[in-house]
Formats: structure tokens, C-alpha cells, sequence
């Protein structure tokens, strides 16, 4: 319940401001940890082992960066969150409206670390098209979207979420069952997130983070 409480302050553009501009957005070095997350996506995508149909990911927030690397290897990208104001923060994106979040340095980073020589709007346009669905989701509940996913995902992701939103570790380890359930046999699960992390800010929410 506490939770719960504290992501209703939760404030998209302060999260944004605080995570994915300067200082912590410096793509000068990977000792950043904005270009260092961009990087495990890259790496773990390049083999091009993970793909399919579709990708889930959990707990999206208001952020795109962690689809950049994935969207060259699924037809459908399905963005979820709790807050309804995260999922608009999305679809702003998504439309292109004016006064959505500018990901292009993230997408022009990206599309170097790559290496294929891609123009970044052509990944810009990819992941626009691709991502269709924005669900509200609650991985407290066994049933976290409140209907089965069909056909279940072949790769699910989830970045700097589960142990964002759990109460202690034995939370964590339902959560991650549930969302399990969204995932078909033999998909594949990445988890994205930073260890030791307590607590992280999102303009008048602090929120405490499982370390
Ligand atoms: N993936 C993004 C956002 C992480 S912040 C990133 O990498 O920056 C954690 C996210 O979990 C927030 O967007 C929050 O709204 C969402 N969240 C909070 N409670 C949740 C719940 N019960 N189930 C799923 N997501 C939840």
C-alpha cells in the first residue's frame, strides 16, 4: 500500500529530468549509466538469437530507450506500466506530439554503438511503428495485464522495475513468476537494473528500490 501511495507522486518529466538528461545522459563515456545501459542492449540484441513475434516489456515507465536495440528483432513491441501518466508520456512519443520527450540523442547513440551505419530516424520510425500496444499492468497480480497475453510474448524485458515496485525480495520473486506467466516456453527473460540501488526519485516521489 505504501508503494502504491509513493507512485502516485511518481511525476514522469521529473523521472525523465533526473534519469535521461545531464548529467546522468552524458554519452561521452560508459562510465555514464545511461550509455552503459544502451550498451548491455546492444550487446545482448547483436547475436540476433533473440527475436520472434512479439516483445513485452514491463514496466515501461515514460521511457523508450530500452527498445532501441530490440525493435530490429520484433514484429510487435508491447509497452506496458501501472501509471496511466506514464502511458500517456508514451503515446505522445509514439504520435510524435509536440512536447513529447526528445529520445533522438539516445536513438542517434544507438544507432552508433550499433555500427550498421543506420540513419537514426530510420530506427526512430521502426520503433513508432512497431509499438502498438500500451496496456496498464500490475505485476503484483498473478495475472498482471488482467487477461493472458495471446499468443504469449517471445522475449520479455523489464528495466529498473520489479525490484522498484516490490516491498522485499519474497515480492520481487512473485513478480518475476508473474510476469513469467506473459512469456511463452522457452522465451527469453532480461532483466535490466543496477545492484545495490535503494532508492530512486521521481520529482516528489522517492521510491525505495530492493537492493
Ligand atoms: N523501465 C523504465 C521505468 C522504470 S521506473 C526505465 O527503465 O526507466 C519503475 C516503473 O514501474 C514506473 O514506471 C512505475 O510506474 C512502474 N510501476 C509501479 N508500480 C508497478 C506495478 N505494480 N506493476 C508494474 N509496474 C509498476
Amino acid at each position: 500500500a505504501e508503494l502504491r501511495e509513493g507512485y502516485e507522486r511518481f511525476d514522469p518529466r521529473a523521472y525523465l529530468r533526473n534519469n535521461y538528461l545531464p548529467p546522468r545522459a552524458d554519452f561521452s563515456s560508459e562510465e555514464f549509466v545511461v550509455p552503459w545501459k544502451l550498451r548491455c542492449l546492444a550487446d545482448t540484441f547483436a547475436s540476433g538469437e533473440i527475436r520472434g513475434q512479439t516483445l513485452i516489456d514491463v514496466g515501461s515507465g515514460p521511457t523508450i530507450y530500452q527498445l532501441l536495440s530490440a525493435c530490429d528483432h520484433f514484429e510487435e513491441i508491447v509497452a506496458t506500466d501501472y501509471l496511466a501518466v506514464n502511458r500517456e508520456e508514451l503515446g505522445r512519443w509514439v504520435r510524435g506530439d509536440p512536447g513529447a520527450f526528445d529520445w533522438s540523442p539516445f536513438i542517434q547513440h544507438v544507432c552508433k554503438i550499433e555500427g550498421r551505419g543506420e540513419p537514426w530516424q530510420d530506427k526512430e520510425r521502426r520503433l513508432r511503428d512497431r509499438l502498438r500496444r500500451i496496456l496498464p499492468i500490475d505485476v503484483h497480480r498473478p495475472d498482471p495485464l488482467g487477461a493472458p497475453l495471446d499468443p504469449p510474448a517471445d522475449a520479455l524485458l523489464s528495466a529498473f522495475c520489479l525490484e522498484a515496485v516490490s516491498p522485499d525480495r519474497a515480492a520481487f520473486a512473485r513478480a518475476l513468476l508473474h510476469v513469467g506467466s506473459l512469456l511463452r516456453p522457452g522465451g527469453h527473460a532480461l532483466l535490466l537494473g543496477a545492484l545495490g540501488e535503494s532508492f530512486y526519485l521521481a520529482g516528489p516521489a522517492r521510491l525505495p528500490v530492493v537492493p
